[in-house]
C-alpha cells in the first residue's frame, strides 16, 4: 500500500514537473517569437529618450502598445507639487478571474547625459533643462530596457491567460531619476482608482552583471535618499576685518567636517548610512566675508529610525557649530529637509523574493540567478510598498552587460561603464529575453495558485 502510494506520488510529481517544463518551453518559444520586435522597440526607445517630467511621447507610445494587447489603459496618472509638470504615468489593467492583484512597474524617464556609446541607435537628442541649460538626453540608466521588458511581459501574459488568474496592474512610472514620479502616481490615487496590489514587482538593469543573469538581494537592497539644504548665516564684512564679522565660510567648513562624525560616531556600525555634502556655495570675492553659505546634502540609510537620527544630528550640528562661533540665535542656520526629493528604502520582502527567484531560476536556469549585496543607491519603487512595507514588494537586478566585457574587466581589473555613464551600452537581445522570461515567470507563479503565503507581511 505504502509503495503504491509512493509510486502514485512519484507519478503525480513527474506529471506536474513535466507540465511545468512544457509550460516553460512554450513560454520560451513565445518570448523568442516576440524578441525581434522587442529589440526594434528597444532601439526606438533608446534613440528617443525624454527627461523626467516630460515623458509625453514615451508615455503615449507605451499606452498605445498596452491597449493593443488588450489592456484597459489609463493615461496621465500622476500629480506633482509643481502645477507645470504633467503626470505621464500609465496604468494598464487586465482582469482575469479570481486571484491576487500583482503590480509590475517600469520607469520611463531618461537622464541629462550626452550619449557617447557610438552605437548606431545612440541618442542625438538635445533639449533645455528646467534651468534653461542645453543638455544631451540619454537612457543612461536603462529604463528603455525596463520598458521593453514590461511590454514583452504584458504581451506574453495577455497570450497566456489560461496560466494565471487575478488582476494584473502594469504601471509605467515617470520621473524615477528625480525620485518624485512614484509619489506623484500615489498622490493621484493609484491605489484608490485602481485595485490595490497584493504584490509589487520590478526589475532594474545592472551594469556589472552579465546579460542572461539575474541577481537579487533579500531585505533592504537600496537605501532611502533624503535631500537636505543648509543655509549658514553669518554677518559679512571686509575680509581684512574679521573681528567685525561672523564668518559663515569658516562655520560651513566646521559643519562639513562635523557632519562626518554622524556616521562614524553617532550611528551604529551595523546600520549602513551615508552623509554627503555634494554642494557648497558662498561668497563672491577674495576680500569680502559673505553673509551666507549654502550647503546641499544627500542622506542615505536603510532603517527609518536611522534616517531620523541623522536628520536630527544634522540640525543639531549646524545650529551648535554656529552658536559656538558666536552667531546669534536670530541668525541660526536654516536646515530644510526636502519633502519632495526624498524616497524610502527598497525592501525586498524575503518571502516574496524567495518565491520570485525560484520561479526565475526555473525559467532561466538556477545557475543564472545569483545573490547581490545591498547598495546605498536609491529608487522610488519602495513607495509602491507603502509605509512600513505594507505590500510585499521586490525588485530584481537584470544583467545587461556583454559577458565578454565582464570577463575582460575582471581579468584586467578595469571598471565597466556604470549606470548613468555616457558609455553605458546594454546588450539588447539577451538582456531583454532574460528580463521578459524572468518577469513573466514570476507573475505566472504568483498568479497560478495560492500565492497568499508568498509575502512575509
Ligand atoms: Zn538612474
Ligand atoms: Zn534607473
Amino acid at each position: 500500500m505504502t509503495n503504491i502510494r509512493n509510486l502514485s506520488a512519484i507519478i503525480i510529481l513527474a506529471l506536474f514537473s513535466s507540465s511545468i517544463a512544457a509550460g516553460q518551453s512554450g513560454l520560451d518559444q513565445q518570448v523568442d517569437r516576440e524578441l525581434p520586435a522587442l529589440v526594434t522597440t528597444y532601439k526606438m526607445l533608446h534613440t528617443n529618450p525624454e527627461l523626467s517630467h516630460r515623458e509625453a511621447k514615451t508615455s503615449a507610445y507605451l499606452a498605445s502598445q498596452l491597449r493593443s494587447y488588450g489592456y484597459e489603459v489609463t493615461e496621465g496618472v500622476g500629480k506633482y507639487d509643481r502645477p507645470e509638470w504633467k503626470g505621464y504615468g500609465v496604468v494598464a489593467l487586465m482582469k482575469n478571474g479570481q486571484g491576487p492583484t500583482v503590480l509590475v512597474r517600469t520607469d520611463i524617464d531618461a537622464l541629462p547625459v550626452e550619449e557617447k556609446t557610438g552605437l548606431p541607435y545612440a541618442s542625438q537628442i538635445r533639449t533645455k533643462n528646467d534651468t534653461g541649460q542645453e543638455v544631451g538626453v540619454m537612457h543612461a540608466c536603462g529604463h528603455d530596457i525596463h520598458m521593453t521588458c514590461l511590454l514583452g511581459t504584458a504581451r506574453v501574459l495577455s497570450q497566456n491567460k489560461d496560466r494565471w488568474h487575478g488582476t494584473l496592474l502594469l504601471i509605467c512610472q515617470p520621473a524615477e531619476e528625480t525620485i518624485d514620479g512614484a509619489r506623484a502616481m500615489m498622490n493621484d490615487g493609484l491605489y484608490s482608482r485602481f485595485p490595490k496590489p497584493d504584490y509589487a514587482l520590478a526589475l532594474h538593469d545592472n551594469a556589472d552583471l552579465e546579460a542572461g543573469k539575474v541577481a537579487y538581494c533579500p531585505g533592504y537592497s537600496l537605501a532611502s535618499s533624503t535631500s537636505v539644504d543648509i543655509t549658514i548665516r553669518g554677518m559679512g564684512g571686509h575680509g581684512s576685518k574679521p573681528e567685525a564679522t561672523r564668518d559663515p565660510i569658516v562655520v560651513a567648513a566646521q559643519v562639513v567636517l562635523a557632519l562626518q562624525t554622524i556616521v562614524s560616531r553617532q550611528n551604529s556600525p551595523l546600520d549602513p548610512a551615508v552623509v554627503t555634502v555634494g554642494s557648497i556655495h558662498g561668497g563672491t570675492r577674495y576680500n569680502i566675508i559673505p553673509d551666507e553659505v549654502h550647503l546641499q546634502l544627500t542622506v542615505r540609510a536603510y532603517r527609518e529610525e536611522v534616517r531620523q537620527m541623522i536628520l536630527a544630528s544634522i540640525d543639531r550640528i549646524a545650529k551648535g557649530t554656529a552658536a559656538a562661533a558666536g552667531i546669534p540665535d536670530r541668525l541660526a542656520p536654516i536646515v530644510t529637509v526636502s519633502d519632495t526629493e526624498v524616497t524610502p528604502a527598497t525592501y525586498n520582502d524575503p518571502g516574496l523574493i524567495e518565491r520570485v527567484v525560484s520561479a526565475v531560476g526555473r525559467a532561466i536556469g538556477a545557475e543564472n540567478v545569483v545573490k547581490a549585496p545591498p547598495v546605498m543607491g536609491s529608487e522610488d519603487f519602495g513607495r509602491f510598498a507603502m509605509e512600513g512595507h505594507q505590500i510585499p514588494a521586490c525588485m530584481i537586478w537584470l544583467g545587461a552587460v556583454d559577458p565578454a566585457k565582464v570577463a575582460k574587466s575582471k581579468q584586467e581589473g578595469t571598471q565597466l561603464p556604470s549606470l548613468h555613464s555616457s558609455l553605458f551600452a546594454p546588450l539588447p537581445e539577451p538582456t531583454i529575453r532574460t528580463g521578459v522570461k524572468a518577469m513573466s515567470s514570476a507573475v505566472i507563479d504568483l498568479m497560478s495558485g495560492d500565492s497568499r503565503s508568498a509575502g512575509t507581511r
